[in-house]
């Protein structure tokens, strides 16, 4: 009874008003990572894209590393010089590879695969064709920085290195996506 008396207590505080707080978050959130909102579109199906846009793809994919998605049919997508990087409830995703890296006799070096992400999901869309690319974490033959960039499933692609700009040719061949029945 103490409780309810506290909450029915008169005055100013009582009257509970709407908070604009977590749209004030994200707006910060978005701000802090250097990305501008675009647009908020819905298609005919009800997905949600929410599309920000922004000068650096390495602050972009932390951005959206950041952003859990717990909901079908609901994306982010950030435009970057580098490509539209965007995420779902799947996690982080390349919408499509670039021209340029499939000119695979153009590279500066051999990269290397060093890691995968997000429970590798985008592997799966990769390897039934739905996507050109899958998501990892790579490597650079020349000057050793690692990032996350996008590759094609089973094939070579070339992907630019962020520090010394080297492009690197990375070997998927060995990355096999098994669907197996639990
Ligand atoms: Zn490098």
């Amino acid at each position: 009874m103490a409780w309810f008396g506290r909450l029915r207590k008169p005055g100013p505080s009582r009257i509970p008003l709407a908070s604009n707080e977590p749209i004030e978050r994200w707006q910060r959130r978005v701000a802090e990572a250097g990305l501008r909102l675009v647009e908020i579109k819905k298609n005919n199906q009800g997905a949600v894209y929410q599309v920000l846009a922004g000068e650096d793809p390495a602050r972009a994919k932390d951005f959206l590393r950041k952003e859990p998605i717990d909901k079908e049919l609901y994306y982010i997508i950030v435009e970057t010089p580098d490509g539209n990087w965007g995420t779902d409830i799947k996690g982080l995703f390349l919408e499509r590879l670039r021209p340029w890296q499939m000119d695979t006799a153009n590279t500066d070096c051999q990269g290397a695969i060093s890691g995968m992400i997000d429970m590798n999901q985008s592997i799966r869309a990769a390897a039934r064709g739905v996507t050109d690319n899958f998501v990892v974490e790579v490597c650079c033959g020349r000057c050793g920085h690692e990032w996350i960039d996008g590759i094609r499933y089973r094939n070579l692609t070339v992907v630019r290195c962020p520090t010394c700009e080297a492009r690197n040719l990375i070997d998927s061949d060995g990355y096999t996506f098994a669907e197996y029945d639990y």
